[in-house]
C-alpha cells in the first residue's frame, strides 16, 4: 500500500484515495457488524479465571478468629489489608479494604471534603466561594462526571508520556486557593496508558499549593495490570508526600475490579493514619462494617500478594494479544499516512486514538452507522467536550480476540475516510 502522507497527496491521488475509503466503508456497513468496543470491562474469559471465589470462603472466621458473617471491622480484614498494603507499598494501617467499588470511595472522599473539610481545611469547600479540580486529559470520564455533578470547575492539563504535565499543574495549584484537588490514574492510565514517573510524582507530591488542604486523588485502579514483563512500579506517593511535608495531600485507590469481579471485587483506600481515621470517622455513620465474607473470599482465593501477581499474567495472556490486534490493524491500515496516533500501553485497559483534529465524531459516527460502538468522542474531557475534537479511547477487553481484529479494521477503515474527506474539503 502507498504509505505518502495523505497530506502530502495531490488533489488527484487523494481523490482516488478517498474514492477507495468510500468504497471500503461501504463494504463495511454491509457486513451487518455489532461490535462494542466502549467500555474496559473484563471480558467473561478473565471473569472465568476467578471463579473459585464462588466456592469460597472455606470457613466463616478469618485468621482473628473474627466471625466474617457479623456486622463491625469497618477498616476491612486485617490479611487482606496486609496483601494489598505489600503490593500498593503503604503501609497496613493507613491501608483500608472497603466494599466493592474504588469509584464510591473517591465519591466518598470528596463528598466529606465538601461537607465536612478535610483534617487541614480551613472551612468546609461547600462554604468556598468555589472549588477548582486539575483535570489531566485525556482522562477517565467518570471522574469528570462526578466533579460536574457537585458544580466543581475543572482545569484540564496536558497528560504525558510520564504522568500530567507538572509544569502547568505547579503554575495552576501555586496562586489559586479555589483549586482544591486534582486527579491523577498513576499506572498505565485510563486512556493514556501512562505512567507517572517517580520524578512527576515526587513534584506533585511536593509542589506549593496556595490551598493548605489542597488532594490528589490518586486512583491506582490499574496498579497491577501488566501487559508485559516489563512492570511499572507506582511511585509511592504517600511517603513521598509525606517527606515532602504534605503528608494529607495524597489518598490512594485502589481496587480488584479488574483482578477478580468488576461487581464483586473489594476496593482500597490508602492515606495518612489522619486522613484515615477521618475518612473512618465519617464513615461509621454510613456503614457498620464491609462486606467481610467477600474480603476473606479474596484472601482464600488470592493466598498471598505472589498469589495476587500470578493472577495477574493469566489476565495479561488474555488481555495482550487484543491489544497486539489493536496495534497491527491500525498500524495496518493507517500507518505513515500521518492521519492518526495512538498509544501502545504497556498495561491497563485502554489505547488513546488522537485522529486528525476535527474528525473523532465523525469517526465514532462512522463506526456507529456500520455497527461498531466506540466511546463518545469527547468522553475523555471534562463536560465531554474535547477541544480539538481528535481523541478517541478505545476498549479492546471485552469482545473476543477476532472481534476486536474485526472492529479495528473497521474503526481504521472510519479513521481513514474521515480524514480524506476533511483533507480532501481543505484542498
Ligand atoms: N478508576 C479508573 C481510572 C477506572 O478506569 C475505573 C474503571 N473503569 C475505576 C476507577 C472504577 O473502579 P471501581 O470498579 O473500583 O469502582
Amino acid at each position: 500500500a502507498d504509505r505518502t502522507p495523505l497530506a502530502q497527496r495531490s488533489p488527484e491521488e487523494l481523490a482516488t484515495y478517498l474514492e477507495r475509503q468510500r468504497r471500503a466503508y461501504a463494504a463495511l456497513t454491509e457486513r451487518g457488524l455489532r461490535l462494542d468496543l466502549t467500555r474496559g470491562k473484563p471480558s467473561t474469559a478473565q471473569l472465568d479465571l476467578s471463579d473459585a471465589l464462588l466456592r469460597l470462603p472455606d470457613g466463616v472466621t478469618d485468621a482473628d478468629g473474627v466471625d466474617v458473617r457479623n456486622y463491625g471491622g469497618l477498616s476491612g480484614l486485617r490479611e487482606l489489608r496486609e496483601m494489598f498494603a505489600e503490593l500498593l507499598w503503604v503501609d497496613p494501617d493507613q491501608l483500608v479494604a472497603g466494599g466493592s467499588s474504588s469509584l464510591t470511595m473517591m465519591h466518598d472522599v470528596l463528598v466529606q471534603h465538601l461537607l465536612h473539610g478535610g483534617v487541614d481545611s480551613p472551612r468546609p469547600w461547600r462554604d468556598e466561594d468555589k472549588v477548582t479540580f486539575v483535570c489531566p486529559v485525556p482522562g477517565y470520564d467518570r471522574h469528570f462526571t462526578m466533579l460536574a455533578s457537585y458544580g466543581i470547575e475543572m482545569l484540564t492539563v496536558p497528560m504525558r508520556g510520564d504522568g500530567p504535565d507538572v509544569d502547568a499543574v505547579e503554575s495552576l495549584v501555586r496562586d489559586d486557593p479555589s483549586v482544591k484537588g486534582m486527579w491523577v490514574v498513576p499506572t498505565y492510565a485510563n486512556p493514556s496508558g501512562s505512567v507517572v514517573t517517580q520524578e512527576v510524582a515526587g513534584r506533585l507530591a511536593a509542589m506549593p499549593a496556595a490551598a493548605p488542604d489542597f488532594r490528589i486523588f490518586w486512583d491506582n485502579a490499574y496498579a497491577l495490570h501488566h501487559l508485559t514483563s516489563n512492570e511499572a512500579k507506582s511511585a509511592d506517593i504517600l511517603s513521598l508526600a509525606s517527606a515532602a511535608g504534605h503528608p494529607h495531600r495524597p489518598v490512594m485507590f485502589a481496587s480488584t475490579s479488574k483482578i477478580t469481579y468488576a461487581g464483586a471485587g473489594v476496593a482500597f483506600l490508602a492515606a495518612s493514619r489522619e486522613n484515615v481515621a477521618a475518612y473512618l470517622g465519617h464513615q461509621q455513620f454510613a456503614s457498620i462494617g464491609p462486606d467481610k465474607v467477600n474480603q476473606l473470599r479474596h484472601v482464600q482465593f488470592f493466598g498471598s500478594a505472589e498469589g495476587v501477581r500470578q493472577h495477574m499474567v493469566r489476565h495479561r495472556e488474555i488481555l495482550a494479544p487484543k491489544f497486539a490486534a489493536v496495534d497491527a490493524a491500525l498500524t495496518a491500515a493507517l500507518g505513515g499516512l500521518g492521519v492518526a496516533e495512538w498509544t501502545r500501553p504497556a498495561g491497563g485497559y485502554f489505547v488513546s486514538l488522537d485522529v486528525l483534529d476535527g474528525c473523532a465524531a465523525r469517526v465514532v459516527t462512522l463506526a456507529k452507522e456500520a455497527g461498531i460502538a466506540l466511546t463518545p468522542a469527547g468522553a475523555s474531557f471534562p463536560h465531554g467536550a474535547d477541544p480539538r475534537d481528535r481523541n478517541i479511547r478505545l476498549a479492546p477487553s471485552f469482545p473476543e480476540l477476532e472481534e476486536v481484529e474485526t472492529a479495528m479494521a473497521g474503526v481504521a477503515t472510519c479513521v481513514a475516510l474521515a480524514a480524506a474527506e476533511r483533507l480532501s474539503d481543505v484542498g
